[in-house]
């Protein structure tokens, strides 16, 4: 089963879920709780442009 790796905006820690994030919704930091998390793509650059069809960040 493939992981991926999360990043928690609020503490910082990365951490692994087996799902994707459209399945990841109800996920959240098992550090300090926050689910403000984000998918963390460390095997390769991912650059785009303004509108990489993900939400909207700060
Ligand atoms: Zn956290």
């Amino acid at each position: 089963m493939p992981t991926y790796t999360y990043g928690c905006k609020k503490c910082g820690i990365e951490f692994e879920i087996f799902k994707p994030m459209d399945n990841a919704e109800d996920e959240e930091c098992p550090i300090c709780g926050s689910k403000e998390i984000e998918r963390v793509y460390s095997s390769f650059n991912y650059t785009c442009d303004h509108s990489c069809g993900s939400s909207s960040f700060g």
